[in-house]
């Protein structure tokens, strides 16, 4: 017999760094706060009210003691449904104090979506605009915090801010296991699932990018950035607000995109750099007031969370020629950044056309044969694998820090004596493995993504070429990106087929030159149902925020489908390319 094949392992070509994962994420962000007190910290766009380090360290604690007053507290669920805004960074910094998890979503989204998120994360807690306000308020078991001027039944977000924050409740948060960010991502198939990022796991991620010399993300200390991308997405939570805050940057943040002001706000304000993603390149590209406003303060502009072409990259040179760009490869999962810039020299060099950066240190990247599950060598391409500390962790590796569970297990098994409830070890073990590690409650879920050998399967597939440098080709994954946000084709098929005259349907990405991708549906219509493409989409639109609205319907007769009854999205992928909807 053989021996087994060599694995093509990539690392980055700099030395792993130390970190300080020992720390929960509020102290590792605010760590050299003693040297930035009085240097800006969050700058909010539309009033020019700016609070320093040290007001932004004083007033999560008094928001933290708020929270912890309307009954918040280690382990808690709160959900975040803000637009960008000072309150949204200080409040997701006061759950972590508290050993909470902050879960966040698109305030946009409808009300069933919410109330979804609200079940699946077990939040108890909602803090909003006053806007959103009756987007929760009937939710049993949920306080709702308003900001601004507040609102009827609610506590208020200024009410919490007045706690005395010195009276903080002790609590032991355990770095590795203790979730403190849940966003919700569909991952590689299926519905949007909760994706439980660790207190360690974040804190790796962020050094990953901003910590030791010659950083992949070369943010510094007078740097000054733009956050226009949501904050609910896990690319401007970690990327823009994490990594700024580590980095000791000021951070500008705008609410909503708008072209002109954000261009307004650019200058203003000197931005430095600027994380975007590719459509809002676009949007600036084609606008007319771009060659009115000075923009050379920008030295850095950062596209990710979807792919950005050669013409949009030459658009961005000509446009911003003092600007290096650079290109970042994230998924939710991985914790979120897998690959950013360059990283091995001491100012950002620019990365090829296509290509989305090097893998980030303390880490491992291999690209896998789908087929085989063999490793791949150089310009092969395959899917996309990493491993480190900083992804969800997996069913795997939670089974590994067995102590927390059996100190809980002997406790459980003491109040099952006492109550007469019956939970065996194995059980009782299964649950905790659950609730810790991956998407919350799917261990079956996470380890598909995650393999025995704590590999995470990112669905994209994609190549390392010579110089190290990542490409992404394609998707083997359902996703599909709408402006970077994602639209999970499970959830549309679902609700498409509870349609009483739709009798199958298949969701899938069409590209689009404006968005990337469109969701469009497949449909297979009931006889004699006589239901048009309008109604369905209509159907759909009254049900989901707007960019999971299906754009185009194509009714066929059968949707093609393996002798397992899966999808053959790839076929229908292909027909739209080819320019053939038809089946
Ligand atoms: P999300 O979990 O919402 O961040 O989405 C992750 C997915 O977005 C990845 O698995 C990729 O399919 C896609 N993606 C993220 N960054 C890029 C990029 N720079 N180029 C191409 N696709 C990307």
């Amino acid at each position: 017999m053989g021996s087994l094949p060599e694995q093509f392992v990539f690392r980055s070509r700099l030395p792993d760094i130390a970190i300080p994962d020992h720390l929960p994420l509020h102290d590792y962000v605010f760590e050299r706060l003693a040297d930035r007190r009085d240097r800006a910290c969050l700058i909010d766009g539309a009033t020019g009210e700016t609070l320093s380090f040290g007001d932004v360290d004083a007033l999560s604690r008094r928001v933290a003691a708020g929270l912890s007053s309307i009954g918040v507290c280690h382990g808690s669920t709160v959900m975040l449904l803000l637009p960008n805004s000072v309150e949204f960074a200080v409040a997701f910094l006061a759950s972590s104090r508290l050993g909470a998890v902050t879960t966040t979503a698109n305030p946009l989204h409808t009300p069933p979506e919410i109330a979804k998120q609200v079940a699946a994360s077990g939040a108890t807690v909602v803090v909003t605009e006053p806007a959103f306000v009756a987007k929760v308020s009937g939710l049993a078991g949920v306080t709702v915090v308003a900001t601004g001027g507040g609102a009827e039944r609610c506590a208020s977000f200024a009410g919490l801010a007045a706690a005395d924050g010195s009276a903080l409740p002790e609590v032991a948060i355990d770095v590795a296991n203790d979730a403190v960010a849940l966003p919700y991502s569909s991952g590689t198939t299926g519905l949007p699932k909760g994706v439980m990022l660790s207190h360690r796991g974040l804190v790796t991620s962020v050094a990953q990018l901003v910590d030791g010399e010659n950083p992949n993300l070369h943010l510094r200390e007078d740097d000054v950035v733009l956050c226009v991308l949501p904050m609910f997405h896990v690319y401007s939570l970690h990327s823009i607000l994490l990594c700024g805050m580590r980095a000791g940057a000021a951070i500008v943040v705008m609410k909503r995109f708008d072209t002109v002001k954000m261009l307004q706000l650019v200058e203003r304000h000197g931005v430095t750099i600027a994380p975007l993603v590719p459509p809002i390149v676009v949007e600036m590209a084609k606008s007319d007031a771009l060659d009115r406003h000075d923009l050379s303060s920008i030295r850095m502009v950062i596209s990710g969370a979807a792919p950005m072409g050669k013409e949009l990259q030459d658009i961005v040179h000509a446009k911003l020629p003092n600007a290096v760009l650079g290109q970042g490869y994230g998924m939710t999962e991985a914790g979120p950044v897998l690959s950013m810039c360059m990283a091995f020299a001491k100012e950002p060099t620019p990365v090829k056309s296509g290509a989305c950066g090097t893998v980030v240190r303390n880490a491992e990247l291999k690209i896998v044969d789908p087929d085989t599950g063999l490793s791949l060598p150089r310009n092969q391409p395959g899917e996309i694998c990493i491993r480190g500390k900083q992804i969800m962790k997996g069913t795997h590796t939670a089974q590994i820090h067995s102590q927390f569970f059996e100190f809980t297990f002997i406790r459980k098994k003491t109040e099952q004596i006492l109550t007469g409830s019956k939970l065996t070890r194995r059980r009782f073990l299964a649950r905790c493995v659950c609730v810790r590690a991956g998407y919350l409650n799917n261990p079956e879920a996470t380890e598909k993504t995650i393999d025995k050998d704590g590999w995470l399967h990112t669905g994209d597939i994609g190549f390392v070429d010579d110089d190290d440098e990542i490409f992404i080709v394609d998707r083997l994954k359902e996703l599909i990106k709408y402006k970077g946000f994602q639209v999970a084709p499970a959830e549309l098929e679902a609700m498409l087929i509870a349609h009483a005259a739709v009798a199958d349907a298949a969701v899938v990405p069409m590209k689009d030159d404006s968005c990337g991708e469109i969701p469009v549906a497949f449909v297979v219509a009931r006889d004699g149902s006589g239901i048009t493409d309008d109604e369905i989409k209509q159907y759909v639109a009254k049900q989901v925020v707007f960019y999971k609205r299906l754009h185009k319907i194509f009714f066929v007769d059968a949707i093609p489908k393996a002798p397992s009854g899966k999808i053959l999205r790839k076929d229908l992928r292909a027909k739209l390319a080819a320019g053939i909807p038809a089946c």
